[in-house]
């Protein structure tokens, strides 16, 4: 079979201009055929050839030699002319056995091969051309029967092969022939759709394996990747938080200490809490990341002052880079009146923090310049550093969740490969785009835009400039906080201390309802979702039933029970962990006070 098909290959290159096109039809099948044929048939006319020429001179029929010979010689040509069109190779080819099947019939009778040629003929011209060249050879059969049963009537004919049979016995032998004529070229054209049916069938299905394993080894390759991903994020992860942690576990069993000094004691508490930010800027980014892939598209739109916010993020990073002794320098485009838009302040807070830290720590030395620029309907904001730069193959990869150039594990730089990916879909939550220049070792400039969209004046509570948090309510307001944790619960009770606002405890949901039931002079809620008995929704739909005025906010730590809270009536949602200054915020937003 191997050396089948080297030999069409080789005929093929040599000796043909057919080129079997890719796209495997019924033509190219029909040409493939051909050739296969002409392969063997050439041969094996050629051993035949030297025999019939002795026998056609050893018995004076030098006409069938004659015939023998021309038919041979076009075989050869139509074997080696390599530009004769495949067309004509076939209607040659099939023409010279025609004529030789009934010159062989006139000169040597019906016993001889000419009918059987004839027949063989039609099949061929049935599987080279169509079915219907097939049956116009198959008529032009019936119309040479016809012709010889018209002479035999005409006794005066010399050749002995119109004088062989009866015109009863021609007639048949014209019949039989013709019926068998006609069911081998009905099979034959039945077979070959038949097995262009199946190539094609066959080349489909190869082609949807192909795709299919495409499609398994693109999925088989996401997969890989997301798991070393996830792996380096995981190493990464552990050593960021064992690291603030070690920290704060450290200097808070120092603190208990007795004889430190006063100066010892006011570094301790400054490094647990510089662990604390750390650990807390970790949770942030996971927690944002399971929220942004919950599809968090809520914005909560305010009046973002730009100088006064980008100035407020330098004044908070500068420790750090004046630490490296780097510049940190903030280029304004418009006067404080004109830079006022309306955005979602905590998220744009965002996106410039984790753009300014990474060029802080990506940088070694040299200076990080930031501003903006307004462009048509959009502002352009852009973060530029002197750092170590990424090669440009890299720039979309970053954006990626845990992705980082750098990642081996004893990686200079720190970080879980968040930040990136939390601002591209913060921006994109926001309506802009994000993008960087960088190439490695010339600094990187990453720009984002955001709609300049300008304020109109707000009235609604949440919008209203926070008052400052560091002097109490101006009444006295009764809070219930519903939570199991005691710990938690002595956080939150510090948070309110000195607030003006009296707290009562509930340790679970039932007792919350129980509670709310009992003192209708309670003016907030504050809710844990978590708890025995019932939880935080059921316990908010209760209360809901009977009071409907009273201000309920969750405590939460997932996204999803931020919109679950919502849809249990509940008014407003804060994300565990919170600064006292978050808290305190958060309450005042939905507190009337008047
Ligand atoms: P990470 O926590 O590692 O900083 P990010 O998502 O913020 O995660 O950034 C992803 C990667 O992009 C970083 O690990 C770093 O390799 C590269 N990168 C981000 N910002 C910069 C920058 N300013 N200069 C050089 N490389 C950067």
């Amino acid at each position: 079979m191997k050396f089948w098909v080297q030999y069409v290959q080789y005929y093929m290159d040599h000796y043909s201009s057919v080129v079997i096109t890719k796209e495997e039809g019924l033509p190219d099948l029909r040409d493939k055929l051909f050739i296969s044929v002409l392969l063997i048939t050439f041969p094996i006319c050629l051993l035949v050839y030297i025999p019939s020429i002795i026998v056609s001179i050893k018995t004076n029929q030098f006409i069938i030699g004659l015939f023998d010979t021309i038919a041979m010689l076009v075989l050869v040509l139509i074997f080696f002319i390599k530009y004769l069109s495949i067309k004509n190779k076939k209607l040659l080819f099939n023409a010279t056995f025609y004529i030789l099947s009934i010159v062989l019939s006139i000169y040597l009778g019906i016993k001889g091969p000419s009918f059987t040629i004839l027949i063989c003929t039609s099949v061929m011209i049935t599987l080279f051309q169509s079915k219907r060249a097939g049956l116009i050879s198959i008529a032009l059969n019936a119309i040479i029967f016809l012709f010889i049963m018209a002479i035999v009537p005409i006794k005066s004919t010399s050749l002995t092969f119109f004088q062989e049979y009866t015109l009863v016995e021609w007639i048949g032998v014209g019949v039989n022939l013709i019926a068998f004529n006609t069911l081998l070229v009905f099979s034959v054209a039945s077979l070959v759709n038949r097995l262009n049916e199946s190539f094609l069938k066959e080349k489909n299905l190869l082609a949807s394996l192909k795709r299919e394993s495409l499609h398994l080894m693109i999925a088989k390759q996401k997969a890989e990747e997301s798991d070393r991903l996830k792996s380096a994020f995981l190493h990464n992860i552990s050593h960021e938080i064992r690291t603030p942690l070690n920290a704060i576990t450290g200097f808070s069993a120092l603190l208990t200490v007795p004889d430190n000094s006063l100066e010892e004691q006011t570094m301790y508490i400054e490094s647990i809490l510089k662990g604390s930010d750390q650990l807390l800027s970790i949770v942030n980014d996971i927690i944002d990341i399971s929220s942004i892939e919950a599809k968090s598209a809520n914005n909560q739109l305010s009046k973002v002052n730009l100088n006064s916010r980008i100035e407020k993020l330098c004044n908070q990073f500068m420790p750090v880079a004046s630490e490296k002794n780097i510049s940190l320098i903030f280029k304004t485009a418009f006067s404080s009146e004109r830079t006022e838009i309306l955005t979602d302040q905590s998220k744009f807070d965002r996106i410039l923090s984790n753009l300014i830290s990474n060029a802080i720590k990506f940088t070694l030395k040299g200076q990080i310049i930031l501003g903006y620029e307004l462009k048509d309907s959009e502002i352009e904001f852009f973060v530029s550093d002197t750092g170590i730069g990424i090669p440009s193959e890299l720039h979309s990869k970053i954006f990626e969740n845990f992705y980082q150039v750098e990642q081996s594990f004893d990686r200079l730089f720190e970080g879980t490969g968040l930040g990136l990916s939390i601002c591209k879909a913060l921006v994109g939550h926001l309506g802009g785009k994000i993008w960087l220049h960088s190439e490695s070792g010339s600094g990187s400039t990453f720009y984002f835009t955001l709609p300049f969209v300008q304020p109109v004046p707000i009235t609604d509570a949440r919008t209203r400039a926070p008052e400052s948090e560091k002097t109490s309510l101006p009444r006295q307001i009764t809070a219930l906080v519903a939570e199991d944790d005691d710990i938690n619960f002595s956080l939150i009770k510090s948070m309110l201390k000195t607030q003006n606002i009296k707290v009562i405890h509930a340790v679970n949901g039932i007792e919350a309802v129980e509670i709310c039931r009992s003192q209708k002079n309670i003016d907030l809620i504050i809710m844990d979702i978590r708890m025995p008995g019932i939880d935080g929704y059921t316990a908010s739909r209760q209360i809901r039933e009977f009071r409907p005025d009273v201000v309920i906010i969750v405590q939460t730590a997932y996204y999803e029970d931020k919109e679950a809270a919502l849809k249990s009536g509940c008014n407003d949602f804060i994300s565990k962990p919170f600064s006292k200054e978050q808290f305190i915020s958060k309450i005042r937003e939905n507190i009337d006070l008047s």
